[in-house]
Formats: structure tokens, sequence, C-alpha cells
């Protein structure tokens, strides 16, 4: 289903798709909330940006199915960072992410960007015993940066909180309008925006970088990979330090019901809270359920577990939209900004937003501008997308590198009868024939597609989810739907599709 962003928005498709060689002074891929604010940025210094985008519309991966909460508060961090970095660079953390609150305001303001911006305070908060000191310790952590944040037990959530912390005047809006509103700024500064037209490659040639789409090229003496999960592995290694998670999200009706502020839990399950003004009435967004990407879990109650928890509350409540999304996730929990690698110059990344990409996102902007420029930004060194700290985490890492298998190359198999008739309609699974594997969905009336169940991005094998129909990679989140057709970044080419005979 789409997410209640997507609907909101009319007239959506207002690009082509590039169909010539074509040289700019930037060339950007992707047109999420990060390539997009880099693109007005750089067009307000007078570059000559393009930008390239591989979906029909613009903005409607990640960024168009987010909650859009924007704050500094990204759940419980500021003490893990004061342990592992020390004082110094987590308060440079917390204030480049409150200057972004107030870049994204000032974006809005000055561009008259009619995307629902508002002011509201922002909540973590707990009903667990267990978890009431770590709100309290992570307060203390963000008092000792020298911000006001609150410890209170009364908020306006329709639930008793046993502790929460108050970030103050924070903000929130509608991602897609103000993705619009970029986009719009973008082209009146002859800036170039093309959908339709995905990224296959980046070479270097010379002092410039040539940009391969499917039938064309841009030259360009800067390319910045705004491509969520970055596409290519070579040189820049993310494959080894992210993975994705995906989460759910409800729109609900609460019937006149409401509260103010943005709220998240601090436990597991994740709950997240928002409203949203929607075609003259207030739903309430609900988000969480996370799960890595690709695990081998059953998910089909994702969606119910929002459900049952808001229903608790506004029994009555009407469900209008459900969507999820994934969003990368870096080992250390700090966002991946500036060169793409330290052997390629002028080429530069923003990923690894934690869920929190709508302040990481301009702040990523900001530092890559800036580096364009060739400004110095106080605030780089604690981004730094070469940084090589030892990547602690081994589980992750272990889960990252494993299942890796052989790619197959076939084209027809014979599966045997019995199998066929084994599965269930409605339902995928990886066959094994001959030593191979088969990735077997069967649709509700039992006609049968079947692919190569191997990620085109490094061969992991794929697990099947029942509840979007996809192929999902347990090792860097590429999803693909049942067809085959590639859904989610790091892989770019679609599966392999087999005939059975
Ligand atoms: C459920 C959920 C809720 C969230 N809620 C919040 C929140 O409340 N607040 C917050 O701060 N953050 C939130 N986040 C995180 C935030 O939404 C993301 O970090 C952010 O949207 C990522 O933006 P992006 O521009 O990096 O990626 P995207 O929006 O995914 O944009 C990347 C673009 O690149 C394009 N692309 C990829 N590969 C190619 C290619 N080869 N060629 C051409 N184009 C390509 C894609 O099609 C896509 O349009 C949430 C995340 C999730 C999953």
């Amino acid at each position: 289903m789409n997410s209640l962003w997507i609907d909101s928005i009319e007239n959506k498709n207002n690009f082509k798709k590039l169909e010539k060689d074509i040289s700019s002074d930037v060339c950007i891929i992707g047109t999420g909330t990060f390539g997009l604010t880099c693109g007005y940025y750089l067009v307000k210094h007078g570059y000559n940006v393009t930008i390239l985008e591989k979906e029909h519309e613009i903005a409607s991966k990640t960024t168009g199915h987010t909650t859009a909460k924007i704050t500094s508060q990204h759940n419980l961090i500021y003490k893990y960072l004061i342990d592992s970095l020390g004082k110094v660079q987590a308060k440079k953390y917390l204030y480049a992410n409150q200057e972004a609150i107030e870049n994204i305001a000032g974006i809005v303001k000055d561009e008259k960007i009619d995307c629902d911006f508002e002011r509201t305070d922002s909540y973590v908060y707990t009903k667990d015993m267990d978890e009431l000191e770590k709100i309290k310790l992570e307060n203390e952590a963000v008092n000792s940066l020298e911000f006001d944040s609150k410890f209170v037990t009364e908020t306006p959530l329709p639930f008793e909180v046993l502790g929460a912390i108050k970030f103050s005047n924070q903000a929130q809006f509608n991602p897609l309008k103000y993705a619009y509103g970029l986009a719009d700024k973008i082209t009146k500064n002859s800036g170039e925006i093309y959908t339709d037209t995905i990224v296959q490659n980046i070479e270097k040639e010379g002092d410039y970088f040539i940009t391969y789409t499917e039938n064309n090229k841009v030259k360009s003496k800067y390319v910045i990979l705004a491509s969520h999960y970055p596409f290519i592995d070579r040189l820049g290694y993310y494959f080894l330090k992210m993975y994705q998670s995906t989460s759910y999200v409800i729109a609900v009706d609460t019937h006149g019901k409401t509260f103010d502020g943005m709220y998240i839990n601090s436990e597991i399950p994740t709950f997240s809270y928002r409203f949203v003004n929607y075609k003259g009435k207030k739903l309430l967004i609900v988000g969480g359920a996370d799960h890595k990407t690709g695990s081998k879990i059953d998910l089909s109650n994702a969606y119910k577990i929002l459900e049952d928890e808001v229903r608790k509350y506004f029994p009555d409540c009407t469900v209008l939209y459900k969507w999820n999304t994934e969003d990368c996730i870096s080992l250390d929990k700090i966002p991946y900004i500036g060169e793409f690698s330290n052997l390629m110059p002028n080429m530069y990344i923003g990923t690894g937003f934690n869920k929190w990409g709508m302040t990481s996102s301009n702040v990523a902007a900001n530092i890559i501008v800036d580096k364009i420029l060739g400004k110095e930004n106080e605030y780089e060194d604690v981004f730094k997308s070469t940084r090589l700290h030892p990547i602690k985490n081994n589980e992750e890492l272990g889960n990252m590198v494993k299942e890796v298998t052989n790619s197959l190359v076939i084209n027809r198999f014979k599966i045997s009868e019995n199998d066929l008739t084994r599965l269930e309609n409605d339902t995928g699974h990886v066959l094994e024939y001959d030593g191979q594997k088969i990735g077997v969905y069967k649709d509700k009336d039992g006609k049968i597609f079947a692919i190569n169940p191997v990620c085109t991005h490094l061969g992991c094998l794929l697990s099947w989810n029942n509840l979007d129909k996809t192929w999902d990679c347990p090792c860097h989140g590429s999803r693909f739907d049942y067809k085959g057709h590639q859904l989610y970044n790091p892989a770019i080419k679609d599966l392999d599709v087999i005939e059975i005979e």
C-alpha cells in the first residue's frame, strides 16, 4: 500500500528519463531527502546540478515512507556517544542535528514550501521499570552537553509513562511535500532532475567522473551518491559496515481524539507516534515492529503489533494506511558522511542515517556542500565516512558476510511435481533441485513464479517475505518482488527468472 505521504501529492510526475549524454558540475544519484537537499544548496551556490533517479517518481523510496519527525532526539544516543567518543564529539552530533532543524525551518520559510511544517516537542519515554534508569542517565548526558532537555513523568500521551525526556521546539512535516518543494526550487534554479534513470556504474576519467545509466552518461567534476545504500562496493566497503532494518507504519483515524508532540519509547518493541493533518483530519501515525531486513522471521503480525497497541488507547480507531520501508543502520550508530573513499576524491556519500534521516540528511548535505565549496565544516569529523573504528559488533558483522553462496547460472529447470504441489498457494519457498536452489512463489491462483534466489549484489541467499511477497536479502537488505524486479538497494540488477517445465 502507498504511504499517506505519497497519496498526498497530486501531479507527481513532472520529470523525464535521461536520453542524451550530458555534462554537469555535480551529478547526484538519488532524489530522497539527502539528494534533493544537496541539489537545493548547490544550485543556490550557482552550481550546475544533475540529479538521476531510478524510480518513476522522486522521493518515493525511504523518504516517501518515513514518519518525518525532525528532531535531534535520536532515541537514547547521547550517553552512548559520550561514552564512546567523548563529550566534544557528542556535543557536535547534537548541535549539528539541532542546527539541521533550524536549516529545514529556514528553507521552508524562505522558499515558502507548503509542507505542513510545524513546531512540536519530542519525547523518548518508557513504561518499563528496567529502562527508567537509562532514561534518567540519558537526560543527564544531554544536559551535560549544555542542552536543556527535561526529565518528565507526565506527557500529553493518552497513557501513563514511568519517565520521559523532553526536547522542546523540535518539528514535523510532510516529507514528500518538502521533497517536491525542493525539487521545484532546484529546477527553477536551472538544476535538472531525471527519473526512470538507473545509474549502473561510476568511473573516474582524468579529473572527471563518468556516471553511466542504461544508455547514457553524465560527465561531472563531483559525484554525490545519495542512493541510500550505496550500490558500488569497491573502495568504499560500506557492505561491511552497514545493514538495513525494516519498520512498519500505520496511519489511523482516532475520530477527533488527539494529543500533541512526537514520541518514541526506549524499550522493545518500539512504538513511535505523531499526528499529521491529512485532508481535513488529524491522523495518528504509529511506527515500529522493526527487524533486520531479510530476517527469517514470521512477519504476518507486523502491522497487528502496531494496531493492537494503538487500540488499547483508541479502541474505535480506523486504520487507513499501512506501509513499510527500510533504512541503513551503521554499526557504530553514526551516519557516514563525506568522501566515498580516500581513493576517490570529489565523490561523496551520505548514508547510515539509522532511521533519523530528516535531520541527518541536512547535516550531510551541509558537510558535503562545504567540501565542494572548499569550506571547513565544524561537524565533519564526527560523521567522517572513511573512519576506521574497529567494528565491535561481531555478531552483525558475521551476519553480513556469511550466507554468501555461488551465483547460479540457470535458465530452465525441472522441479518435481511433488515439490510444487506441496507448496501452498500464496506462499514462497527456496526449493532444492539437484543440489541447486530455486526461489518459487505460488500465487493465490496457483500460478508459479520462479527466480534464482541469490542476491545480485554480493550473492547472499534470499529469504521469502510472505507479508509483502518479496525476496529479501538478509545480508545487506536488498529486496526484489516475486517476479525478481529489484525494489531496494544495494542490488541494482533484477534476479534471473527461471522457467519451470
Ligand atoms: C519506517 C521509518 C520511519 C522513519 N522515521 C523517521 C523520522 O521520523 N525521522 C527521521 O529523521 N528519520 C526517519 N526515518 C529515516 C529517514 O526516513 C531516512 O533516513 C531518509 O528518508 C533516507 O533518505 P535518503 O535520501 O538517504 O534515501 P531515499 O529516500 O531512499 O532516497 C534514495 C533514492 O536513491 C534512488 N536510487 C537508488 N539507487 C539508484 C540508482 N542506482 N540510480 C538512480 N537512483 C537510485 C532511490 O530510488 C531513492 O529514490 C525513518 C525510516 C524508516 C524506515
